[in-house]
């Protein structure tokens, strides 16, 4: 059964795009056609992977305003299981446009339902850092919804937001969004900032976390100026690691 997950939280630099990337990567390495879709009118997801906007000729956003097919802004990555579609938000006009089209709540629900896009095991979709508009409408897209949050108070209420905004999403447009999890980025285990963390965490979410956590690792960070996923940039390393075993916990659990 195909799976849509959305990575999002309403926080900036919490580790959405990095996750986005690397577990689309390591569930691509395990051979599981994934297709990742940049979301985020940033950009970055595309950027890293080496598909900037003066280079690309189109991407989701074109889909949007029925210039393209969704087959037709599909790329090719270097893993044979893993397709990419970028983001060609390109001008404040653009992105203007691109705001008002999503008024139409299930156009993307509907664009994810093509029958060209029923083959894939999983579509990972890179979320920008706010709530309306566009995370709206991955969330009514989306099976389920993966919480990238670091340490600190702020990031707790930014949680405790995303949570409202679920449970809204779920009640009004789509009964069947579940939670994947909160992970745990940048993890630093020996802090004072990550034992509060985790404390209000256990406390108000105790059953969403997940078990694997991402510790701060510059390899995931140096991963970005080689444009590649850290799998292939150095399969060792304790970031590349971590993004395996969360795939593997993400294949073998049942989301909330
Ligand atoms: P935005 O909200 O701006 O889209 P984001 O939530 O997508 O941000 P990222 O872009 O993935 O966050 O990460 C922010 C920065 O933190 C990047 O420079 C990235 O390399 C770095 N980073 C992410 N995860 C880790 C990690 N586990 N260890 C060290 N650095 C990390
Ligand atoms: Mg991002």
């Amino acid at each position: 059964m195909r799976k849509i997950i959305a990575i999002a939280v309403c926080k900036g630099g919490v580790g959405k795009t990095t996750t986005a990337i690397n577990l689309s990567a390591c569930l691509a390495a395990v051979e599981k056609k994934t297709l990742l879709i940049d979301f985020d009118p940033a950009g970055s997801c595309s950027g890293f992977l080496n598909f900037q906007s003066d280079k690309i000729e189109s991407g989701i956003f074109k889909v949007f305003s029925f210039a393209k097919s969704i087959t037709q802004v599909i790329c090719k990555t270097e893993l044979d299981f893993l397709d990419f579609i970028p983001s060609d938000i390109s001008s404040p006009e653009i992105e203007e446009r691109l705001i008002r089209l999503t008024s139409y709540v299930y156009l993307f629900k509907n664009i994810l339902n093509s029958p060209e896009l029923l083959s894939y095991d999983y579509i990972i979709i890179d979320c920008p850092p706010s709530l309306k508009g566009l995370t709206s409408i991955a969330l009514i897209a989306a099976d389920s919804l993966l919480i990238p949050i670091k340490a600190g108070d702020f990031s707790i209420l930014a949680l405790k937001k995303m949570f409202e905004y679920y449970y809204w999403i779920k009640s009004h447009y789509n009964s069947q969004l579940k939670i994947e999890g909160i992970l745990r980025t940048m993890y630093e285990s020996d802090t004072k900032a990550w034992a509060m963390t985790n404390e209000e965490l256990v406390r108000g979410y105790g059953s969403y976390i997940l078990n694997t956590v991402i510790p701060k690792n510059t390899t995931l960070t140096e991963a970005e100026f080689f444009h590649k996923p850290a799998i292939l940039y150095n399969l060792k390393a304790i970031g590349s690691q971590a993004y395996l075993s969360l795939t593997n916990e993400i294949l073998s659990g049942n989301p909330h």
